[in-house]
């Protein structure tokens, strides 16, 4: 399978990259293990949005289904090896599937192992991915995002992280972008200006028919208790771990 962008890693920065990318309509191919650290929350206090909190296991759905309207696809799978090739990149998974792709991002949190060894890796008690301010590796098209790129442990900062080097992926591309925004009509045009390219203008019946849905969207996932259960440390069941 061949796609525009590879993100390996679907937890908050990985699926908040694949949201922007795939809005920019680049065909995105998200491949995860499922095993985001903020499963392990007992209850989100302090990510913007949520006065009250949320549930972590809630949260990460929200965004993996804001990432799936967006048009990207998720896979579950470990990515073992990740190779430069000569139109880009492949991936190989510990099943054996392949997934060829022109640009990487890489937002596995502290899991290096499938990296080609140019990757720079940086040791602080844990392996992290050297990057420039933007998230790009010493090899081109290939990104770090989130916590792997070493950015603080906060769920915000690595979605905001994603967010930011997918964008930097859109600039390096070429792709005709400007802000991914959806403005009011005429916000631009009435003032003799050309729609810029992510941008959208909608009117107010169009606005008043979004809102309803999302409400709608909203009312619903939250209309009972999340199902998932509060996991335990691995370590209390499986190999040992810090976190
Ligand atoms: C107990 C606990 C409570 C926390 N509470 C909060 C909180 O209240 N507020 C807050 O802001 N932050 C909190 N955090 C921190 C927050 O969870 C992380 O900072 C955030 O999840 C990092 O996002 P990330 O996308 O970089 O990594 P992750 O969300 O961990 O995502 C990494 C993803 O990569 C996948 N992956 C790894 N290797 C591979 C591979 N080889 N192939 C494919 N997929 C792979 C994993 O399965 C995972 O889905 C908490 C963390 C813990 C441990």
């Amino acid at each position: 399978m061949r796609s525009d962008v590879l993100i390996v890693g679907g937890g908050v920065a990985g699926l908040s990259a694949a949201t922007f990318t795939a809005r920019a309509g680049f065909e995105t191919l998200v491949v995860d293990s499922d095993d985001s650290i903020l499963r392990r929350n007992a209850h989100v206090e302090n990510y913007p949005g949520f006065p009250a909190g949320v549930n972590a296991r809630q949260l990460l759905d929200l965004i993996a289904e804001g990432a799936a309207r967006a048009g990207c696809e998720r896979r579950v799978g470990e990515v073992v090896r990740l190779e430069r090739a000569a139109d880009g990149f492949v991936a190989e998974t510990a099943t054996g599937d392949r997934h060829r792709a022109d640009r990487v991002v890489a937002a596995t949190k502290n899991a290096v192992d499938y990296l080609p060894d140019a990757v720079e890796i940086v040791d602080r008690g844990k392996p992290f991915v050297a990057v420039d301010g933007r998230g790009r590796t010493a090899i081109e098209g290939l990104y770090a995002a989130g916590r792997l790129a070493g950015k603080p442990h906060q769920a915000i900062v690595s979605a905001g992280h994603g967010a930011e080097v997918a964008v930097t992926l859109l600039e390096d591309a070429d792709a005709p972008f400007y802000h991914d925004w959806v403005a009011p009509a005429g916000y631009f045009t009435d003032r003799g200006r050309d729609l810029p390219p992510g941008c959208e203008e909608i009117d107010d019946d169009e606005r008043r028919r979004r809102e309803d849905a999302a409400r709608e969207v909203m009312c619903d996932r939250f209309a009972d208790p999340h199902p998932s259960a509060q996991p335990t440390h691995p370590s209390l069941t499986d190999a040992p771990s810090e976190e």
